[in-house]
């Protein structure tokens, strides 16, 4: 048995595109992920936040092996995943399961929800006697909270708090080792979405499985995750314990993104504005891809690309905040070369 139940090295996926110029346009080649590790230990929550378009969901797709690493590899149990959807990646599929963001999409209109939430066992368990599938599915409502009299509900008559429970129960239905949740309650109201989140808290406790928990929103990563990477233009910027890298950021751009987040006692004035937006993945800047938004830029910030280093159970990929003997500090707030133009 492997020491981590999910590894990710050096992972990247790159797509070609054409830009426009020329009679069939510029070839040119966008990076959606590009170099990520990380790994997940066993009943362990990882948080993956970010800006939309920083590579969380590609990320998910490459872990669940729906789409190939362009480089790198993924490895679930010590082995690698597999991406050919043979059927060595369909028996792993029973032991990794997703949550999507919008459950409508997720479920079968024309089908009542007790079938669909008995479907994994109708797919993987042939063998399963026809009464016990069924009461497996009632037992599986009910431990996400849906009453028997809505076994035969379509999902258009159930709310967006019931569906997504529906999707949960599925997903929990073989008893799956590691849960991919992107953007699990980002479509809900807010009063729903605490109870979406005490449920998955409440389930996890019970059955101990692992998960890797997408989110723009870092009130809900706080919630549920045991650690949180920090994503920005393909890569992981920032990692450690939320504590670390909600209180005490050390990446300028995790101190921005946490600066906007807001809280009862954060004052809009301590809001790190950022300029610019993200720049495109096909033209990612040289050096740190942050640089052309950092407010602490120096020179070498354009030239040289940080590594992720890590100290005390926190990882940073930032000049500054890298010391030589591999300490960890902050990166300072205050600008250093501002205009572009004074830099030699
Ligand atoms: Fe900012 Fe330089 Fe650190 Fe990148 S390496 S985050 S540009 S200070």
């Amino acid at each position: 048995m492997s020491d981590f139940l999910l590894s990710a090295r050096a992972l990247a996926r790159h797509y070609p595109v054409r830009l426009p110029g020329g009679l069939l346009g510029r070839p040119a080649t966008l990076k959606a992920v590009d170099g990520v590790d990380f790994d997940l230990a066993r009943g362990e929550v990882l948080g993956l936040v970010g800006e939309s378009g920083c590579g969380k969901s590609t990320t998910a797709k490459l872990v669940l092996g729906h789409v190939p690493p362009s480089a790198g590899e993924v490895r679930f149990d010590g082995a690698p995943v597999p991406t050919d959807r043979r059927a060595d990646w369909r028996r792993l599929r029973r032991r990794m399961q997703m949550i999507y963001q919008d459950p409508l999409g997720a479920l079968d209109r024309r089908l009542p929800i007790v079938a669909q939430i008995g479907e994994p066992f109708d797919i993987h368990c042939p063998e399963m006697p026809r009464p016990e599938r069924r009461d497996r599915a009632a037992a599986l409502m009910a431990s996400v909270g849906l009453r028997p009299d809505q076994a035969g509900s379509y999902p258009h008559e159930l709310s967006g708090g019931q569906r997504q429970r529906v999707v949960i129960a599925r997903a929990l239905a073989l008893d799956p080792e590691l849960l991919v949740c992107d953007e699990p309650v980002s479509a809900l109201d807010v009063s729903i979405q605490a109870q979406v989140l005490n449920l998955m808290s409440d389930l996890r406790d019970r059955t101990g499985f692992a998960a890797l928990f997408i989110s723009h929103d870092l009130k809900v990563v706080r919630q549920m995750a045991d650690r949180v990477a920090v994503m920005y233009l393909g890569r992981i910027v920032e990692e450690g314990m939320p504590d670390q890298v909600f209180h005490a950021p050390l990446h300028p751009y995790t101190q921005a993104l946490v600066s906007a987040a807001p809280t009862p006692r954060r004052r809009a004035r301590d809001r790190i504005v950022l300029p610019g937006d993200p720049p495109n993945p096909v033209d990612v800047p040289s050096g740190c891809p942050f640089h052309p938004r950092c407010p602490a830029a120096v020179a070498r910030c354009r030239s040289e690309v940080p590594t992720l280093m890590r100290d005390a159970g926190q990882a940073v990929a930032c000049h500054l905040a890298q010391s030589a003997g591999g300490a960890l500090s902050p990166a300072p707030r205050a600008p250093r070369i501002p205009p572009k133009a004074k830099v030699a």
